[in-house]
C-alpha cells in the first residue's frame, strides 16, 4: 500500500546566472516527491521546471499544491506494487500536470524497482548502455566568459558538446556570439544552439543559414512551439538538423510532428512527456519515424537526472546524446554520493531503483518552510 506522498520544495542557488530567452535563473527550485509504502520501501521523484511560469504552465508551487491536494488523496492507500494501475487511475482522473505526474511515476517506479532489487532501467525495458554523453549549456550571455568556460570543460574532460542559449538579442548579434565560440573551440567541440522559441520564421531563416555555414550542428526549437508548420519548413530548408523541444508535450505531439515529418530530432524529456512511460513512447515514435533522439533536461537535480538517465539508457539510438547536467549547475549536493560525471559522460547508476541515496539532512536544511 502507498502510505504517504509528500512534496518538498528546495531552493538551491545556481553556480552562475543561467540566461534563457524566457528567463534568467539564479536559483533552481527542486520539487521532490517522497513516497512511503506500508512495506517500508520508499521512492523518490522530481518535478522540477525552468524559470517559474515563463517556460511552461506548471510552477514548483502549483506542482506541490496539485500533488498535495488532488493527486496524493487519489493514490494513498492503493496498491504500491501496481504502478501501471496507479498511473492509469491518475491519468484518467487528472488532466495536464505532466511534471507532477512524472514525479509520482518516478517515485512509484523507484520504490517498485527497489522492491524487486533491480535498477529502474530494468523496469523500462532494460539498459543498452551504462554511460551517457552529456552536453553543457553555455548561458552566461558573455562570449569570452562562455569560451573560457567551454575550454575548462574540455580540459577537465567533462563536456565536449556545448549548447548555447540564444534568442534574447538581435539575430546578427546572437549569430556573431555563437560563431565566435565555434571558431575558438574548433573541431574539439560540437556547438549547438537553443533559441527557446524566440525567433520569427524570417529571423530563423536568416539565423539558421548563418549558423549552418559556421558549422553549428543542431538548432533547437527556433520558433514558437505552436507554429509546427514553420518548424517543418525550417527542417525542410536546411541540412543542419532542427530539433523540437517545447513543441513536444508527450506522445500525442510526437505523433503529430512525426506524421508530418516536422522535425529532424526530438528532445525527449521525462517531465515534459508526463512521465517515464510516456517519454518512452515519444522515443518509440521517433524511432519508427526515423527521427533522431536527444535526451533533454528540465535542469532537474539528481533525482530527475537519474530517472532520465535510466530511461535514456534503454534507447536503441541516442545520436545526439543528452544534456543531463542539471546537478552540475547547482551549488548544493543533495545525494550522499554524487552522480558520476567523467570522460564526457554520466554514469547511469546501477543500484536498485534510481540507484541513488539522498542526503536527508541536507534536504531538510534546504527545504522551503
Ligand atoms: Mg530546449
Amino acid at each position: 500500500m502507498i502510505h504517504s506522498i509528500e512534496t518538498l520544495l528546495l531552493d538551491v542557488p545556481t553556480i552562475r546566472p543561467h540566461k534563457l530567452s524566457v528567463a534568467t535563473m539564479n536559483t533552481q527550485t527542486l520539487v521532490l516527491v517522497h513516497v512511503r509504502c506500508a512495506d517500508g520501501i520508499e521512492g523518490w521523484g522530481e518535478a522540477t521546471t525552468i524559470g517559474g511560469l515563463a517556460y511552461g504552465d506548471e510552477s514548483p508551487e502549483s506542482v506541490k499544491v496539485n500533488i498535495d491536494t488532488h493527486i496524493a488523496p487519489l493514490l494513498v492507500d492503493t496498491d504500491a506494487r501496481n504502478v501501471a494501475a496507479a498511473m492509469s487511475r491518475l491519468r484518467r482522473t487528472i488532466r495536464g500536470n505532466r511534471f507532477a505526474k512524472c514525479a509520482i511515476e518516478t517515485a512509484l517506479l523507484d520504490a517498485q524497482a527497489k522492491r524487486l532489487g533491480v535498477p529502474l532501467s530494468e523496469l523500462l525495458g532494460g539498459r543498452l548502455r551504462d554511460h551517457l554523453p552529456v552536453a553543457w549549456t553555455l548561458a552566461s550571455g558573455d562570449t569570452a566568459r562562455d569560451i573560457a568556460e567551454a575550454e575548462r570543460m574540455l580540459e577537465q574532460r567533462r563536456h565536449r558538446v556545448f549548447k548555447l542559449k540564444i534568442g534574447l538579442r538581435p539575430v546578427a548579434e546572437d549569430v556573431a556570439h555563437v560563431l565566435a565560440i565555434k571558431r575558438a573551440l574548433g573541431d574539439a567541440a560540437s556547438v549547438r544552439v537553443d533559441v527557446n522559441q524566440a525567433w520569427s520564421e524570417l529571423d530563423a531563416m536568416a539565423g539558421i543559414a548563418a549558423l549552418q555555414d559556421g558549422g553549428v550542428e543542431l538548432i533547437e526549437q527556433p520558433v514558437r512551439a505552436e507554429n509546427s508548420a514553420a518548424l517543418k519548413r525550417l527542417s525542410d530548408s536546411f541540412t543542419v538538423p532542427v530539433m523540437a523541444d517545447e513543441a513536444l508535450h508527450g506522445p500525442d505531439d510526437a505523433l503529430a510532428i512525426a506524421s508530418g515529418a516536422g522535425a529532424d530530432v526530438f528532445a525527449v524529456k521525462i517531465a515534459q512527456s508526463g512521465g517515464l512511460r510516456p517519454a518512452a513512447e515519444v522515443a518509440a515514435i521517433a524511432r519508427l519515424a526515423g527521427i533522431g533522439l536527444y535526451g533533454g533536461t528540465m535542469l532537474e537535480g539528481p533525482v530527475g537526472t537519474a530517472a532520465s538517465a535510466h530511461l535514456f539508457a534503454t534507447f536503441d539510438e541516442l545520436a545526439f546524446g543528452t544534456e543531463l547536467f542539471g546537478p552540475l549547475l547547482l551549488t548544493e549536493e543533495i545525494l550522499a554520493k554524487p552522480l558520476e560525471y567523467r570522460d564526457f559522460t554520466l554514469k547511469v547508476p546501477d543500484g536498485p531503483g534510481l540507484g541513488i541515496e539522498l542526503d536527508l539532512e541536507k534536504i531538510a536544511a534546504l527545504r522551503r518552510r
